[in-house]
């Protein structure tokens, strides 16, 4: 079956799966969605007996079905590699009557990395595909996880180039120590004096103007984005749902058929939508249970049919999901108003003029597959610390959103199917909250003093991840102001 896509704002034109990469949004503003969903071809018996990167492959051409099985098997080799240290790819941990899913062991320690290992290989190739002609510049601003999770996928990948922008004064050390660390000839990081807003207005001026494009296009480069609304970011999440499935089937944790709960700690809405999308295609799952932190504008909108970002941005210890717009939730509201471009792009244009819609009764009915809960920052930290009092298994702030948010839901309503929790960042990452949540006096370490603490109190090895870091020596310092940016792009590419 040729799946082909359209925008969720607009039902035509449709384009292929590479195209749609290529372009990461469309014109309209609206996200690209494939026509139709394929389902699985092969039962879980035999997806049973793949390995990771096997599965990917199944999953993989159901969806890109412009790509050949060559194509998409190199760009599988290429990104699942040595750059995981586990050669599993993604292991599967039991604690405390749930299984994590660890989608943390790629080259930045956090579950970007699934995605973000693959897309510059499907870009490329589709870039050869669609004979393009210019080689490409990632433009990406960042918070912190996203730029260097997208520079490691990128470094060193031919025809391509990426350039990330980041709050000079707005990441946390270790961030920025892995940005400005970052190898590869073709990377180039720049802090702006300014804000994440400010960086990521910069870049999207820079996307919509039309001189620096003909500019780009006469020095053989064009523009593309690597960011969480590219189909060539959430396929390749569909995979490991998919896999933790036939992993637990294969083990005899469930039988054939046996549906399963799945959660997931949510910022944009791209993993779970993931997981959403490998329901749709035939993984047994039940609950879809949408975990999120005090920036709880997804809890409030399963709860009340009403999105709405008006409210005070909250900092937390779980800083990936502090988001207010959830992009990829526009992907679920096209499906529950029955795949209705006029709708979606209405309700959209709402939340974009007054930061708020509401949906239908009809569409809330169809959002009973979903259970969302979320949790504060205390009870965040309790979580971690039970887990590891119990069990010695130590989760890191996102996924202990996810741990404490299942709890609530298995005590409320008795529901004892058996359950993956998706744990997306190594405790490694936030050693400094997770290590706090086990023992307060520990916050009177170093960081370099946590890494140790923390490998002690967990018996994981440290990833390299992390050691890398402790010796790397900075490669980038270049800093600007955020009217320069452009400026700074046009001086790397010597435009
Ligand atoms: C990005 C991120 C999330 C949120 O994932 P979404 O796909 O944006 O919902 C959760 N945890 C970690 C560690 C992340 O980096």
């Amino acid at each position: 079956m040729n799946i082909l896509y359209h925008s969720t704002r607009n039902s035509s034109p449709e384009i292929t799966a590479s195209q749609a990469i290529l372009k990461g949004l469309a014109d309209d503003g609206g996200l690209f969605v494939p026509v139709k969903m394929p389902k699985l071809v092969k039962t879980f018996d035999e997806l049973g007996e793949l390995n990771y990167k096997e599965i990917a492959l199944e999953v993989m051409k159901l969806f890109l079905t412009d790509f050949t099985d060559d194509e998409l098997k190199n760009c599988i080799e290429s990104a699942y590699d040595s750059k995981f240290d586990s050669s599993e790819i993604v292991p599967v941990k039991e604690a405390d009557g749930a299984y994590y899913l660890e989608l943390f062991h790629g080259a930045t320690i956090a579950f970007k990395d699934m995605a973000l290992s693959i897309l510059p290989h499907l870009m490329t190739t589709a870039a050869k595909k669609n004979e393009l002609k210019e080689d490409i510049v990632i433009l990406t601003a960042t918070s912190g996880d996203t730029g260097k999770a997208a520079m490691a996928g990128f470094a060193d990948v031919p025809h391509t180039k990426i350039i990330v922008f980041y709050p000079k004064h707005g990441v946390s050390p270790v961030q920025e120590k892995q940005m400005v660390t970052q190898k590869g000839a073709n990377t180039h990081v720049i802090g702006i004096e300014g804000n994440f807003d400010a960086a990521q207005s910069g870049v999207k001026a820079m996307f919509n103007n039309k001189e620096l494009a003909v500019k780009m296009k006469d020095a053989g480069y064009v523009f593309s984005s690597a960011n969480s609304i590219n189909i060539g970011r959430l396929i390749p999440q569909v995979c490991y749902y998919v896999y933790a499935y036939a992993k637990l089937l294969k083990d005899g944790k469930i039988k054939e058929n046996e549906k399963i709960n799945v959660v997931v700690p949510t910022g944009n809405f791209g993993n779970i939508l993931a997981a959403f999308y490998a329901k749709q295609i035939g993984t047994p799952i039940d609950k879809l249970i949408c975990a999120s932190n005090k920036n709880k504008v997804l809890f409030d909108f399963f709860t009340t049919g009403t999105y709405d970002k008006n409210r005070e941005f909250v900092v937390t210890k779980s800083p990936s999901m502090d988001i207010l717009i959830s992009s990829n939730l526009e992907r679920l509201i096209y499906k529950i108003c029955g795949e209705n471009s006029n709708v979606t792009a209405s309700l959209m244009k709402e939340l974009s003029e007054n930061g708020k819609y509401t949906i239908t009764s009809e569409m809330a009915d169809k959002l009973a597959g979903f259970v969302s809960g979320y949790a504060d920052e205390d009870a965040t930290s309790e979580i971690i610390k039970y887990l590891y009092d119990k069990t010695g298994y130590v989760i890191d702030t996102h996924t202990a959103v996810a741990a404490k948010v299942y709890s609530d839901y298995r005590k409320e309503s008795g529901d004892e199917t058996v359950t993956v929790i998706a744990s997306t960042a190594s405790p490694y990452k936030f050693a400094r909250a997770v290590l706090g949540s086990i023992d307060p006096s520990f916050d009177s370490l170093s960081d370099e003093e946590q890494v140790d603490k923390l490998c002690e109190v967990s018996g994981v090895k440290i990833p390299p991840a992390i050691e890398e870091i402790r010796t790397a020596p900075v490669r980038h310092n270049t800093v600007c102001e955020t009217e320069d940016m452009q400026k700074e792009v046009e001086k790397y590419l010597g435009i």
